[in-house]
């Protein structure tokens, strides 16, 4: 009976999501349905640029979902977590600089080996850089350490310097569509969290406002050449 209850659960997971994806997209087309009405009567050319950037919102809702129906076919490797994380911030550095972040890299363990998928990891360090970037309107420090912990795992730590958060938001992490931000699509730690539970991980959030967040993750190392 226990199994039944998770998949009960899952199940009112799923339904919950599934109209909340919905609820998100009919709000954007019912904005482009009103400006094809008023088209009728003439079009406006800034209804143009409106109808575009809420078709863009849609494709990036519906983009970061499907994320999330890859997973049962993704190809999963052992790799060294440290040239994956590596990359990852070499990707990120110009985007970095231009917002006056200065990137420093702390005793990042030589080699670690995780049974992974590498884009789906990657996905993760970059949603988390992402979101220290907008923390940090006025620029900052974006802190990044690995090490391997005493049992056999690497742990991998990511600071900023940027606005933090309340308890009650950190809560709320994870949640489909919450966001603080404008532009936001509250879909980011969705799929961390998903992603990171994929590999077998941990994720561990500490924050306090105007000082800054500490998002910290655990890997299991493989032990498997
Ligand atoms: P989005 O970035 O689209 O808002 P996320 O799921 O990535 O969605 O983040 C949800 C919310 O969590 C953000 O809107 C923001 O309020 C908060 N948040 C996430 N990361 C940080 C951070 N490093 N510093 C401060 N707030 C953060
Ligand atoms: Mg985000």
């Amino acid at each position: 009976t226990e199994e039944l209850l998770v998949n009960t659960e899952k199940l009112a997971a799923v339904g919950q999501m599934a109209a909340s994806v919905a609820h998100e997209i009919r709000n954007p087309l019912t904005t482009i349905r009103g400006f094809i009405q008023l088209a009728e009567k003439g079009f406006e050319e800034s209804h143009a640029q409106l109808i575009l950037e809420e078709i863009d919102r849609i494709n990036l809702i519906v983009s970061e979902f499907l994320v999330l129906s890859k997973p049962n076919v993704v190809h999963f490797q052992n790799k060294n977590v440290k040239k994956v994380l590596e990359e990852t911030i070499a990707l990120f550095q110009a985007q970095a600089s231009m917002n006056n972040i200065e990137v420093i890299t702390e005793a990042i363990t030589d080699s670690c080996r995780v049974h992974c998928n590498e884009n789906q990891l990657k996905q993760v360090f970059i949603n988390i850089f992402k979101n220290s970037v907008e923390a940090m309107p006025l620029g900052g420090q974006l802190i990044i350490r690995m090490e391997e912990t005493p049992d056999a795992k690497v742990m991998i730590r990511i600071t900023d310097t940027g606005e933090g958060m309340e308890a009650e938001q950190i809560q709320k992490l994870g949640t489909p569509f919450y966001t603080t931000k404008e532009a936001g699509t509250g879909l980011g730690y969705m799929i961390i969290k998903h992603i990171i539970e994929q590999h077998k991980g941990t994720l561990n959030i500490r924050s306090k406002v105007k000082k800054g967040t500490t998002v910290e993750m655990v890997l299991p190392i493989s032990s498997m050449e």
